[in-house]
């Protein structure tokens, strides 16, 4: 065996033998240190010189990372790109994790890699207005303001005053947030919530229906498609308390309309803390023109699968809206070369709601706006479903001066219950 290390000899580390066996005398003052240092680690005395001990990923919907601290004590954390299969492209934009570091640290931290591809292009999710949110418990955030570097990073300064400080792009909406609302929910006469299949790493898909399925008129909506984006969870959330409120309003609403929820599409992105592709790399929001694979699709697949049921029982939904998250908080109406006539008026009266009976004022993507392949756009074409992505501004809800918390895109779930039952009422006579 000559030099080399025998565990069973030296019964310390396997680096302290790796120039040999360690003498006894040397190993004793050895382990005397690496006891004094956990000692001093376990009194909080910090790791490095900036004051941060450890960033903590070990959570759902965390976000991949590695870092490193640089001699001026900046922490340069590295995200993980999510990538498509079969494309260029490549996303990032979700960050959530926990800082744990010396009470009282303050810490500037640049967050890097957000050379996105999208579309097959080059595209960054930064803009001069990016925010972020911090929490000590993880249930109440507060916004701050982060800076967008010439190379493309986003940096920010923020104080670790209790030891740790969980940090996320928005105010994150997590597996267990939607568990909890069906447990509130679940009971409720004018709920019915149904399995319809299961995502790649086998977590299950539901639609949650609130109201009767006779009612006159059906609406589907989908949250999160792409994993960053909860925006779409907080308004599912205002949307569905708002119906099962059981006042007078509750009643007229329901007695018009019946809503359908994939609340949350891309389940095993948001567990994982990825930002767009689901576990196969499928974008859940593209090859909406044909039938989704159901082997690297199948959160697609149950989906479609389910609306192909409704169509066979004549309850094909009346509006389909998408919800997302960008810079811009636009409501995204493609037009693939189709009579587009009716489309286009429903979709007039559908923003003209908007407008009027919530917060909504960004409105709509211009005449020459197309995204071949998004929900929007295929379910209009496949099946002649008034359906389109409203996208949920990211950085400044507009129409209230206000920053995107998740009450004010709960208060726009509650009004968009008001909104849909004019939409309705406005189109009767058009079915
Ligand atoms: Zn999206």
């Amino acid at each position: 065996m000559g030099n080399r290390c025998r565990p069973e000899v030296s019964k310390g580390p396997a680096h302290f033998c790796q120039k040999g066996r360690v003498p006894s005398r040397a190993l004793a003052w050895s382990l005397a240190l690496i006891g004094m240092v956990v000692g001093l680690s376990a009194r909080g005395v910090q790791a490095e010189p900036g004051g941060l001990i450890y960033i903590n990923t070990n959570f759902a919907h965390a976000s991949p990372l590695y870092w490193e601290t640089k001699p001026d004590g900046a922490v340069h954390i590295y995200l993980a790109y999510d990538q498509e299969r079969a494309s260029p492209n490549r996303a990032n934009g979700h960050w959530f994790f926990q800082l744990q570091a010396a009470p009282g640290a303050e810490l500037t931290l640049v967050l890097h890699n957000f050379d996105n591809v999208w579309n097959g292009k080059p595209g960054s999710p930064l803009d001069d207005r990016t925010i972020g949110f911090a929490s000590v418990d993880g249930k109440s955030w507060r916004v701050f303001r982060a800076e967008t570097t010439p190379d493309n990073c986003l940096k920010f300064t923020v104080t670790v005053r209790a030891g740790s400080l969980y940090l996320a792009r928005l105010e994150p909406y997590g597996l267990s947030d939607l568990e909890a609302l069906k447990a509130e929910i679940r009971a409720h006469g004018d709920v019915a919530i149904t399995n319809i299949g299961r995502t790649v790493e086998g977590r299950e898909l539901e639609i949650i229906r609130i109201g009767r399925p006779d009612a006159p008129n059906r609406v589907l909506l989908r949250g999160r498609a792409h994993p960053w984006e909860p925006g779409g969870n907080w308004v599912i959330q205002g949307l569905i308390r708002r119906l099962l409120r059981g006042d007078a309003k509750t009643q007229r609403y329901l007695d018009i309309y019946c809503v359908y929820i994939m609340p949350i599409a891309n389940k095993d992105g948001v567990a994982r803390g990825r930002t767009r592709f689901n576990m196969l790399g499928a974008d859940l929001n593209r090859k909406w023109d044909r039938p989704p694979d159901p082997n690297t699709n199948p959160e697609n697949h149950a989906l479609e699968t389910w609306l192909q049921a409704m169509i066979d029982k004549g309850q094909t939904p009346d509006l389909m809206i998408d919800l997302h998250n960008d810079n811009g908080g636009k409501l995204h109406i493609s037009r693939p070369g189709i009579d587009l006539e009716t489309y286009l008026a429903k979709m007039r009266e559908f923003e003209t709601a908007l407008r009027k009976y919530t917060w909504f004022t960004e409105g709509s993507t211009t005449a020459s706006f197309r995204n071949p392949g998004s929900i929007g756009e295929g379910l209009l074409d496949r099946f002649g479903i008034n359906a389109c992505v409203l996208e949920l501004n990211a950085n400044w809800i507009a129409g209230l001066n206000d920053y995107p918390s998740a009450q004010n895109w709960e208060l726009f779930g509650a009004q968009l219950g008001e909104a849909l039952y004019h939409y309705f009422k406005a189109t009767a006579d058009e079915r």
